[in-house]
């Protein structure tokens, strides 16, 4: 007990000297930053040079980044940047998914009514790029009639637009667009002059020129969702790096010039549109959409009748009694089934003519065509399974009953096996029969304008997402649930059991 005091004394100012000394620490280093610096989440998609793209090493680069970077420095905050296609990021800014975007993106009336944008940035316009050696486009008015090549959602597609008799090919990014006009596919290209000349110049596309009159003055903004209070912040910086001499010098490292003069708004003529109601939207896109539905339907049809013949064959063949066709076929499904729809239609439409290019064949093909080999292809792998599966499961016995009466294997396979075959393979098949109606919507990535790539292209103008999406996906429901009815009805009418029953009903009633 009497040891106990000391040792009770000792722990009390043990405590003591502690408790002063955390206090001490607290008041000399404060635990809690006053001030967390606000991320601000920015759209961007890296194909957009020299204003967007990928580095060396894969880092985000441009002008455009740099100049970010340096209004987030001088406002004093952080950027997250987020890849995303240009025709989307409008619909993200307006739910808010991101706070803002840098896109190289054209301050427009439009865009204005459902975003808000920062003071100019850039000063802009549209040029004419077209075959080096034509000689009869020169200007606006002799595009009319011709094929112009265009990016998904900018001012080149709106413009283009306006041009009568144009036919209209949309990408979804700019170097696919070049492309097109370099492949030989289409009369010009419409897009923002500095782009086309910076991928002249890097790329020695002595092909290709563009017309030296710019169609259109435009300028440059950072889009923000309405009402954003990163806005204000953006604005101050971008009016830091303004006038303190590194807008300048960003500048001149880019563009090798001086910077011209910037307005601090761009003033656009009152228009005294007002806000359009939904049923009125889809009223007006309907047109369009339906136009979408026929060459949805025309591509499943097509590649369904394909897929089925090279899927039954393939499928018959999966059975041979010869190893390397067995091989050969198992091949084939293992590959269609095993690689992404996507990766197929991107191999056929621009990895095949390259190839071919590369032998010094002149091949190219249209989308269309592009379009339906791809989908049949894919689609037999999946039939020739179906096929194969329907096949094996009706009973050895059949067949030896069917030969013993004297029928050949050919006539066994038509009058005996097929027959009972199709009626199991009809469910499965009406399943695939439904993928390929919904898979048909990857071939808007080849610029196809079946009915999602319609939809996409009514929302690039109207800025209405929901809307138009909620029409596209009903469209397809409507579509598919009248397929599977067809099906059922199908399924039902093959079935021997319920026609003997219709039978035996309609000689009751008689
Ligand atoms: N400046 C054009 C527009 O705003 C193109 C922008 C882009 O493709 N990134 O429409």
């Amino acid at each position: 007990m009497h040891r106990l005091i000391p040792s009770r004394r000792l722990r009390r100012s043990l405590m003591f000297c502690l408790s002063s000394l955390l206090i001490l620490c607290l008041s000399v280093f404060p635990t809690s930053p006053t001030k967390a610096k606000t991320t601000l989440n920015v759209a961007i998609e890296p194909t957009f040079p020299p204003f967007e793209l990928l580095g060396k090493n894969g880092e985000l680069d441009g002008f455009d980044v740099d100049l970010f970077k340096a209004i987030a420095k001088a406002a004093d905050f952080d950027l997250k940047f987020q890849t995303m296609q240009f025709d989307g990021m409008i619909p993200a800014l307006q739910a808010k998914t991101v706070d803002a975007a840098i896109a190289a993106m054209t301050i427009t009336a439009e865009r204005q009514k459902v975003v808000d944008f920062s003071r100019p940035y850039f000063k802009s316009g549209l040029a004419i790029a077209i075959p080096a050696n034509n000689k009869n486009i020169t200007s606006l008015a002799s595009l009319e009639n011709k094929s112009i090549a265009v990016q998904i959602g900018t001012t080149g597609a709106a413009e283009a637009a306006k041009i009568p008799g144009a036919k209209i090919r949309t990408f979804d990014a700019a170097p696919l667009v070049l492309q097109e006009l370099l492949n030989g596919n289409v009369d010009a290209a419409l897009n923002d002059a500095a782009v086309t000349l910076y991928a002249i110049k890097q790329n020695n596309l002595d092909k290709i020129k563009i017309i030296d009159q710019l169609l259109t003055e435009e300028y440059y903004g950072i889009p923000t969702p309405k009402n954003s209070p990163s806005l204000d912040a953006i604005n101050k910086g971008l009016t830091v790096i303004l006038s303190d001499g590194t807008y300048d010098r960003l500048y001149q490292k880019w563009f090798n010039a001086k910077a011209p003069q910037l307005p601090e708004t761009v003033n656009f003529a009152k228009s005294n549109s007002s806000v359009n109601s939904t049923s009125s939207i889809i009223f007006k896109a309907m047109p369009n959409l339906l136009q979408g539905v026929l060459v949805t339907l025309y591509l499943t049809a097509f590649s369904v009748i394909l897929g089925m013949i090279g899927g039954s064959l393939i499928g018959i063949a999966r059975l041979s009694r010869i190893p390397l066709l067995r091989w050969a076929t198992r091949a084939y499904i293992d590959f269609f089934r095993g690689t992404p729809l996507l990766v197929q239609i991107f191999m056929i439409y621009f990895g095949l003519p390259a190839l071919m290019q590369g032998f010094g064949i002149n091949f190219n093909l249209g989308r269309l065509a592009a379009s339906v080999i791809a989908l049949s292809l894919n689609s037999a792998a999946y039939i020739a399974e179906i096929v194969r599966a329907g096949i094996q499961s009706i009973e050895t016995g059949q067949a030896e009953a069917a030969q013993s009466l004297g029928l050949g294997t050919v006539e066994t396979m038509r009058y005996v096996i097929f027959p009972q075959a199709l009626r199991r393979m009809l469910p499965p098949l009406g399943n695939e029969f439904i993928t390929l109606l919904k898979d048909t919507s990857l071939v808007a990535v080849i610029g196809f304008e079946e009915l999602f790539q319609q939809g996409r292209l009514i929302v690039a103008n109207n800025y209405r997402a929901f809307e138009i999406y909620a029409a596209v996906a009903l469209i397809y429901l409507v579509l598919t649930v009248l397929s599977s009815r067809i099906f059922s009805w199908l399924e039902r009418w093959m079935n021997p059991v319920n026609k003997s029953r219709e039978a035996d009903l309609e000689i009751d009633s008689k």
